[in-house]
């Protein structure tokens, strides 16, 4: 059924009632307490405060910011702040869910969270963006903490941002705090290779599925939606190895060469941001069309809820390797799994980025800076570790990859709960 003869009305789902029912699902394939799964169906606190700011013409405009902590038996609370209009508390509360599951595959010693401000940071000049993000910090400064929950950059937030936030904590703290934040500039204890891991992880991540289905890296054709830092890094880690990026994309649309490009040449949404869809390539396509091309890898590195009910059996790649947090609806899921299209799950994907966060946090603590060689090479076993615990699941029993790396996530995520047992 093409969109046109879809019936359906447009599919919407929030990213809590999607990880609500992947959370159900995976359950549903392990012997996990029911209590444990209840609790995880929870977040344990969602603060929601509001920043005034003072806008460049003198005048006091109220914004309104969220921090969702979902759960921490592992360790402390960690995930990225994003400053989008889209921001809601059912976004982060489903966001802090994602971030518990990606930090116990990666078998961090982290729990999950999530926040942002319900702001379109394009609408802010520079000056008051560091306004409001310093308020936004004091705001949430009861509650976050080295060992108590770390935020991180995420859509709309960058490596500055997180300066910013760093030095109010700090000013407040009365001492110098980088463990407070991660991906930070690493003149003030940002680690080297954080920014472009998410994009890596999703390039190690492909490497591996591409290689366990025995297909060739050299004969593989991909399409990128989205050339922000992860789509543009996950993009050339794959063109540097041999694969044709035939499509990739911005929000302003998509180009599309069957040849291949070379994606050093396209400049990235970081280096000059919406130059993509202006790039002269031999065919300019929309965004959705991108999606539906007919590719054997299809990477949504842009936002969530791109891959619907709607266009989900126009999909003519045979795998998705989720590069964004929730490009795909359950709905869409459940197409794909009847049509046998392998989706390797964003929070095994993109955990690069969070995995470069535990290492620069790691690095705050020991005051002591690692190479860019030591990144990578730790990354890349970190990666290894996940993929081969994925997969081992994915072997030994009939579920998808996403219900596989769910049940590696979710038993970590039970076992802790049952051994830590519930208070009082
Ligand atoms: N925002 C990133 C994510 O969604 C990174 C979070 C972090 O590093 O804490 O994974």
């Amino acid at each position: 059924m093409t969109t046109a003869e879809s019936t359906a009305e447009p599919e919407s789902e929030s990213a809590v009632e999607t990880a609500r029912r992947q959370l159900e699902r995976a359950a549903a394939h392990l012997k996990v307490d029911e209590g444990v799964v209840e609790r995880l169906r929870h977040p344990t606190s969602v603060y929601r405060v509001s920043i005034p700011l003072e806008r460049d013409d003198g005048t006091t405009e109220m914004f309104t910011g969220y921090r969702a902590h979902h759960d921490s038996v592992r360790g402390p609370y960690k995930g990225g702040l994003r400053y989008h209009p889209g921001v809601s508390e059912d976004e982060c509360v489903g966001l802090s869910m994602w971030m518990t599951w990606k930090c116990a595959v990666m078998d961090l010693p982290f729990g999950g969270a999530k926040g942002g401000v319900v702001v379109n940071p394009k609408e802010l000049s520079n000056d008051e963006k560091e306004r409001l993000t310093r308020r936004f910090a004091e705001e949430l400064r009861p509650v976050i903490g080295p060992m108590k929950d770390i935020p991180a950059p995420d859509m709309g937030t960058d490596p500055q941002t997180m300066a910013w936030f760093m030095d109010s904590y700090s000013m407040q703290a009365g001492e110098t705090t980088p463990g407070v934040v991660t991906g930070k500039p690493p003149v003030i204890g940002g680690s080297k290779g954080r920014e472009k891991a998410p994009g890596r992880s999703v390039g190690i991540v492909t490497r591996e599925a591409i290689d366990y289905y025995d297909w060739e890296l050299e004969e593989t054709t991909v399409a990128v939606q989205g050339f922000g830092s992860v789509g543009a890094n996950a993009a050339r880690y794959l063109d540097e190895r041999g694969a044709t990026i035939v499509a990739v994309s911005d929000v302003d649309g998509a180009i599309y060469d069957p040849d291949g490009f070379d994606t050093n040449d396209v400049e990235d949404h970081d280096e000059a941001p919406g130059m993509v869809s202006t790039y002269d390539a031999p065919e300019t396509l929309s965004n959705a069309e991108l999606l539906e091309l007919d590719v054997d890898v299809l990477i949504p590195a842009a936002v969530g809820n791109v891959l619907t009910v709607e266009n989900a059996r126009n999909v003519q790649a045979e795998m998705i390797v989720e590069g964004a947090n929730g490009p795909t609806t359950s709905a869409a899921d459940q197409v794909f799994e009847d049509q046998g299209v392998h989706v390797i799950p964003d929070i095994l994907a993109n955990a690069g980025g969070v995995t470069v966060s535990y290492f620069e946090w790691l690095q705050d603590i020991n005051r002591r800076a690692w190479s860019l060689e030591r990144v990578h090479k730790e990354l890349e076993s970190e990666m290894l570790q996940a993929w081969n615990a994925v997969r081992e699941e994915y072997d030994a029993r009939d579920v998808t990859w996403r219900d596989a790396t769910y049940l590696v996530a979710l038993s970590r995520i039970a076992d802790a709960h049952d051994a830590r047992g519930l208070w009082p």
